[in-house]
């Protein structure tokens, strides 16, 4: 592959070219995952899990052959680098520092426990059983805590592990994140709480209504038509947890589930996993098998599923679109209103599950794990004590207490995945989010009203110019910078859930 334009300097092309061996393994490493979450029989986990210990520590073996250090390192005191060979050195040095502190028997260790724990987490679940995960969680937990020590961090264990998913990010910052959305979250809920006619309802009897599985199917199909999915570049599948994988910048794979009743879940997965897919499908193709191809954290990642789900497809013209779609597709359901669907689609209220909670509760759930991982890492309570504490703080912060493990401490798949550090990102793309809907508004115009005229190419063509094409060019601050001239910023947040909730 040529670099032709973006890539000059000689000694990152040499690096380049070395990397080719390392993207390969990430490459078959995605297409492992994404068959592991899809199609694997059952019974193939732990041949899984081992050929991806396997593939795991070789990695980290290449990525630290002192020749191909020596070359990044060099590359790192050039001058006169342009914009994306200074990205690729910061990717590399990054990536290149992080396994260099961590031993090859933890990488590896880290990468067979995933494996194992998630199939445990899954049987745990199913029987509402804690108890048979305890001892996952715990090595999960150990584990992490260190992978902390290893990396080192200056305040507590958490920043270690939050800035692999979120780079630049700290603890520090993400405590005056929530201390600054958390207070206005509260009172817009309440105020609708005591509303005895909300402009949103509690909830809507299509939550219990039921749909023909293989209707919906063909309702997310022209519902990802409508939003322009790239049908050969890219896949719909089904999953027990919908998710997005990148094999390529020409191979991007989405899953959804259907659960047969309450469509909105399905649909509007679907809408959340494509906002994912956009940004990869839409990385410059230039950067293709170079360390800048993917997306360049999870928190602008969240920025984009969250945009297309949320300020995109909730909002009242996309919702009436998406209505028209449902009784097209769906004869099952009898026929929706568009102004119904859109009350169905922005129900408000405290609620047990985060994947189901709406825009309003949303961040609660995600302040709850954020809480307590610290807790743990800290060592300030114990992975025993968990079930407890989790339940004290949904009744404290949402008014609601679990009655089953399935919809308290067990009900999300990131833990036993080993991704401790992770659930602020979630926050961190509400927040990018509602940036993006600003700046977008002014030099654009309402991007649910374009989704909604069949129009949503010119929103993705302003992404892709903006954040998707870059990939990992720019770290997250920079990027934010360039593309929506500010950094992090949580007031057009807070604007935009006091506007659409307390005077839509
Ligand atoms: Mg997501």
């Amino acid at each position: 592959m040529k670099h032709n334009g973006l890539f000059r300097d000689s000694l990152i092309l040499e690096i380049l070219e070395r990397y080719r061996t390392l993207w390969s393994l990430s490459h078959a490493q995605s297409l492992l995952g994404w068959d592991m979450e899809t199609y694997m029989p059952p019974m193939g986990v732990q041949e899984r899990g081992l050929a991806s210990q396997g593939l795991s520590m070789l990695y980290q073996r290449l990525l630290l052959d002192p020749e191909f250090i020596e070359l990044v390192e060099k590359a790192g005191s050039r001058e006169g680098l342009n914009d994306h060979e200074r990205g690729v050195v910061r990717v590399l040095k990054r990536s290149i520092d992080r396994y260099r502190k961590l031993p090859p028997e933890l990488v590896g260790e880290i990468a067979k426990t995933r494996v194992e724990a998630q199939d445990a987490w899954k049987r745990a679940r199913e029987k509402d059983d804690f108890t048979s995960f305890q001892p996952y969680l715990e090595k999960v937990f150990t584990l992490a805590r260190q992978v902390a020590e290893h990396l080192g961090y200056e305040d507590e264990p958490y920043d270690a592990l939050l800035d692999y998913y979120e780079e630049g990010f700290t603890t520090r910052d993400v405590e005056r994140m929530f201390d600054s959305i958390i207070p206005t979250l509260k009172r817009v809920l309440d105020k609708l709480m005591s509303d005895p006619q909300p402009s949103y309802p509690k909830e809507h009897p299509l939550e219990e209504t039921a749909y023909e599985v293989r209707e919906a199917e063909a309702a997310n199909r022209r519902l990802l038509d409508l939003l322009g999915y790239p049908w050969d570049r890219a896949r719909l599948d089904v999953s027990a947890h919908p998710f997005t994988v990148s094999v390529g910048v020409r191979d991007v794979r989405i899953t959804t589930r259907y659960e047969g009743r309450d469509v909105k879940r399905t649909l509007y997965a679907t809408i959340h996993e494509f906002g994912h897919a956009l940004y990869e499908l839409q990385v410059d193709e230039r950067l293709i098998a170079t360390p800048l191809q993917g997306g360049v954290s999870l928190g602008v990642h969240e920025s984009q599923s969250r945009f297309w789900e949320n300020i995109v497809g909730r909002s009242r013209p996309a919702a009436l679109r998406i209505a028209e779609l449902v009784n097209e597709a769906i004869p099952s359901l009898g026929g929706v209103d568009g102004e119904d669907f859109y009350r169905y689609v922005n129900t408000v209220r405290p609620s047990l599950i985060r994947v189901e909670a709406d825009e309003v509760t949303y961040n609660f759930h995600i302040l709850i794990r954020f809480r307590l991982e610290r807790m743990l890492l800290n060592g300030e309570v114990k992975v025993s004590e968990l079930p407890e504490l989790w339940n004290n703080m949904m009744e404290e912060l949402l008014g609601v207490r679990p009655k089953t493990y399935r919809e308290g401490v067990l009900q999300d798949i990131h833990w036993s995945g080993g991704l401790i550090g992770y659930f602020p990102t979630y926050t961190i793309g509400n927040v990018v989010s509602a940036q993006i809907l600003e700046v977008m508004k002014s030099e654009l115009g309402e991007p649910g009203e374009l989704m909604a005229r069949g129009q949503a190419s010119r929103v993705a063509a302003w992404l892709r110019d903006k954040i998707h094409r870059h990939g990992s060019t720019y770290s997250p601050p920079e990027l934010l910078e360039k593309s929506l001239g500010s950094p992090m910023d949580p007031e057009p947040y807070k604007r935009y859930i006091t506007t659409k909730y307390t005077r839509g």
